[in-house]
């Protein structure tokens, strides 16, 4: 546990849990003149050290805070996108992420997940976050004039504001909304090596490279100014006994192309993921507590939008917050319930539109078959530059519900032809 910070007293908004959408929020409404604490259950502050890919609805945002090149200098900023079949390593479609760049006016790169986390946690230090460690929040209750959480030791905090940020297994979800996480059946299992192991095995240092096959897919990037290698391995899991065990990793990918099968035996195998989401709900504040990041909208995380969506949601949060302080008189905190109430009218379609759409595209990159073919086909026939599909998520982040871009309209499978003529056999 971390001395007691000098900033006693009660804090405007208790934000629980330091992972990337807990930091992120906490720096938003900090440097909006608020005073912040975060309770962390850990020891220390940290992530998973495994890459992160952030799209420019994410970077934009990063640059606004100004952190963008302190991110910058620690990641990458890949050539290209290319997304290939599994089986015969054919390219299917590719994003140009130069050309993506001049579209959205902010870079689509890739970190690694604990040089973000560090690069906002020293944001807060600066911004004067209160941190503390080793505060496990039990509870949450809604008070006259704010919440307060329990934590686990038995003590209390209470604030105007309380965000759970507290992830996928959220307490305040389990509270508050009461729902079950979905299962979808697949396992990730995750590596970020030298990236010495890796060459020779077929890799494309400069882009990011996601194969996709029947009932699994694999992931690749460059890490760390190129030093390091990303490797991302979802696949179907077999039976509930041990499931998603490394002996079926192996099975999994053992009919892929050889830049795959090459790259399996790199990927940890002390540690896996299943692929759990939520149903999204409609309501993510309830009185003075709001959920945020996973705790509100955890997603399959096949359009690499779950940390960036996080982000998000801490960057919409604090501008209401702004802008209901400024309508305010001098000195006056925010209106923190018209604020709660702006970013829940935004946030939550936005971020139902992704979770439907990261579990449609996990359907489609793991088709089989005849079903594998047109879906070939469809991508293949797509232009490059064609951002019909990206707009509506890498655009600027709404901050009201008329600003939302209109959603892209889906091929269907059944439109294109069950042969690919560019080849590939069932
Ligand atoms: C394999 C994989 C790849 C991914 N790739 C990407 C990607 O490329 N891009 C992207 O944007 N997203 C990606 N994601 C999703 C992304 O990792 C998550 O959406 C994101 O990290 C969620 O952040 P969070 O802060 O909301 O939750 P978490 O990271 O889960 O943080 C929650 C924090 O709360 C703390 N906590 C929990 N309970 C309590 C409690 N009771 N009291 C106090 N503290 C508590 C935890 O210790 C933790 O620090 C990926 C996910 C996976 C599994």
């Amino acid at each position: 546990m971390n001395p007691e910070p000098s900033t006693a007293g009660r804090p405007d908004a208790l934000v629980v849990g330091g992972g990337i959408g807990g930091l992120g929020a906490a720096f938003a409404l900090a440097r909006k003149g608020l005073r912040v604490r975060v309770l962390e259950q850990a020891g220390e502050f940290g992530e998973v050290g495994a890459g992160l890919q952030i799209a420019p609805n994410c970077t934009r945002i990063l640059a606004e805070y100004g952190l963008l090149e302190e991110v910058e200098a620690l990641g990458v900023l890949p050539e290209n996108m290319v997304m290939r079949d599994a089986l015969d390593s054919r390219e299917l479609t590719r994003l140009d992420l130069r050309d993506l760049e001049r579209r959205y006016g902010f870079p689509y790169m890739v970190v690694h997940r604990s040089d973000l986390h560090g690069v906002l946690l020293r944001a807060c230090r600066r911004a004067g976050v209160d941190l503390r460690t080793g505060r496990r929040v039990a509870d949450y209750e809604n008070t006259g004039g704010g919440a307060l959480v329990r934590l686990e030791d038995g003590g209390t905090q209470e604030a105007a504001l309380v965000v759970a940020a507290d992830g996928l297994h959220s307490a305040a979800r389990r509270k508050l909304v009461g729902d079950a996480v979905v299962d979808s059946g697949h396992v990730a299992y995750r590596a970020a090596v030298p990236i010495e192991l890796a060459r020779g095995n077929g890799i494309a240092e400069k882009d990011v490279t996601l194969y996709v096959g029947p009932r699994c897919h694999f992931v690749q990037y460059a890490l760390r100014g190129g030093e390091m290698f990303n490797q991302v391995a979802v696949f179907e899991a077999a039976g509930p006994e041990n499931r998603g065990a490394p002996d079926e990793l192996d099975a999994a990918f053992a009919g892929a192309c050889d830049p795959v099968r090459k790259g399996i035996p790199l990927m940890w195998r002390d540690r896996r993921w299943r692929m759990l989401d939520r149903e999204p709900v409609d309501t993510w504040v309830h009185g003075r507590i709001a959920l945020l990041g996973d705790a509100a909208h955890p997603p399959l995380q096949y359009m690499a939008q779950g940390a960036v969506m996080a982000i998000e949601d801490g960057w919409v949060l604090a501008e209401h917050c702004a802008r209901s302080a400024a309508t305010a008189p001098a000195g006056a905190r925010p209106d923190w319930d018209a604020a709660l109430a702006a970013y829940q009218a935004v946030r939550t379609e936005h971020c139902r539109r992704v979770l439907t759409t990261a579990r449609a595209w996990g359907e489609l990159w793991h088709l089989d078959g005849e079903r594998r073919l047109r879906r070939n086909a469809i991508l293949r026939a797509r232009d490059t530059y064609d951002y019909s599909f990206t707009d509506w998520v890498y655009g600027p982040t709404a901050l009201a519900p008329d600003e939302e871009p209109p959603m892209f309209t889906p091929i269907p499978l059944s439109s294109a032809p069950a042969e690919d003529p560019g080849g590939g056999t069932p």
